[in-house]
């Protein structure tokens, strides 16, 4: 495993940061760490024509200029005034290298709290940026490094773009082919926990004047907040929705997620079902195969039970162990859960398993004691 730590200058949408991308080879060059913020850079522009705020924009999404000064397009001293007021310092550690089918960054927030974005890049060339929503998470599923961390906070719109942010720089230095390609609110948090901020900043990704990623091409990963299924069902862009279920009845999810006490797989169906029906899009189901505890023949038949729907996808993920009290199903169990759920006619999806030397079930860098 390669490390190196990354210095990025960020600039703050109520904080769109971004920016100056500065490899050093150990040290942390600064604490002075800023996020770029989109309404900082609103204010910095105000008394300008309008078509500056666009070139700025610009600049910063689709040029992903690491320093003012590689723009342009922006007079000089504009250029100073966003550079001394909009600073682009980002301090974010990279594990795993450029030939690595994943790289994990490690990023220190102005607070100092830390979060953890992955790039996971797949053979036929695709690139998803798997991201945080919040530090840490309230919700404490048994088997998630992040859930042990309790919550922490929200993180602003710039946060999460930052990270989006931070890989396109990364991408683009490392000469690879495409940009980034795909997204997934799959890091740390639960996003329908951070609702408003998470739509916002699929707006700046959509935006065909920032990332233009298709709206097609984001996915939303929930342990099931019921209201804001229903929230999510009546959004216009066409988000992909993915569900963590992890266990096929109500008793066994409420040991796994507590979150499971509060609406039952019957209150939970039921969204998905009111989202489907409005958005008639496919509804992705995750579920981690945990050695003795979800992957017998029983549990296969009783989730290919609530799989009976055309539009219904299950992703079966080996557990990544964490250091807790679970360990990974073993390939042949993971082999005969899955047969099962095909032979009932099910579509199911095995997800390769990336990365886990980078720890990449997320909440495992961010969550380790110094
Ligand atoms: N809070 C949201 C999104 C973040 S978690 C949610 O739970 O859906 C993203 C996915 O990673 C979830 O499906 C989660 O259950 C899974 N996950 C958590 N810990 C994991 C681990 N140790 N190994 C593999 N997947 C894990
Ligand atoms: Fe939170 Fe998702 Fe982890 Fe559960 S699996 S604790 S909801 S991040």
């Amino acid at each position: 495993m390669s490390m190196a730590k990354v210095c990025y200058n960020d600039c703050t949408v109520d904080n769109l940061s971004l920016l100056r991308y500065n490899w050093t080879s150990s040290q942390r060059i600064s604490k002075k760490i800023l996020y770029m913020n989109l309404k900082g850079l609103q204010i910095v522009l105000a008394g300008q024509p309008k078509f500056r705020f666009k070139q700025a924009w610009k600049a910063v999404f689709v040029d992903l200029i690491s320093d003012w000064n590689d723009n342009t397009t922006l007079p000089k001293d504009l250029r100073e005034v966003l550079n001394s007021e909009c600073s682009l310092d980002v301090e974010a550690e990279i594990f795993g290298s450029e030939k690595s089918e994943s790289v994990k960054a490690l990023l220190t927030l102005e607070d100092d709290q830390k979060i953890e974005t992955v790039l996971l890049r797949h053979k036929d060339g695709r690139n998803t940026i798997c991201l945080s929503s919040q530090v840490g998470c309230a919700l404490g599923c048994a088997f998630c490094a992040t859930g042990k961390m309790g919550f922490k906070r929200d993180l602003t719109v710039s946060e999460i773009i930052l990270q989006v942010l931070l890989f396109a720089r990364y991408l683009k230095e490392n000469k690879s082919e495409k940009n980034i390609t795909n997204v997934v609110f799959m890091g740390m948090g639960e996003p329908f926990l951070n609702f408003d901020n998470v739509m916002e900043s699929i707006k700046i990704l959509n935006d065909k004047e920032a990332f233009n990623i298709g709206a097609r091409h984001i996915s939303v990963s929930t342990a099931g907040i019921v209201e804001e299924i229903n929230k999510f069902a009546n959004e216009k862009m066409q988000i992909n929705l993915a569900i963590s279920l992890h266990a096929s009845n109500d008793k066994l999810r409420a040991e796994l997620m507590p979150v499971a006490r509060k609406y039952s797989l019957n209150q939970l169906f039921e969204a998905i079902e009111n989202y489907v029906e409005k958005r008639s899009r496919q509804v992705m189901f995750e579920y981690l195969l945990i050695d003795g505890v979800n992957d017998s023949e029983y549990h296969a038949k009783e989730l290919a039970g609530l799989m009976k729907h055309p539009l219904y996808v299950v992703n079966l993920i080996r557990y990544n162990p964490t250091g807790g009290r679970f360990r990974p199903s073993t390939a042949t169990s993971i082999r005969k859960f899955k047969n099962i759920l095909l032979r009932e006619g099910i579509k199911v999806t095995e997800r390769h398993e990336f990365g886990q030397d980078i720890k990449a079930a997320c909440g495992q860098l961010a969550g380790r004691k110094k």
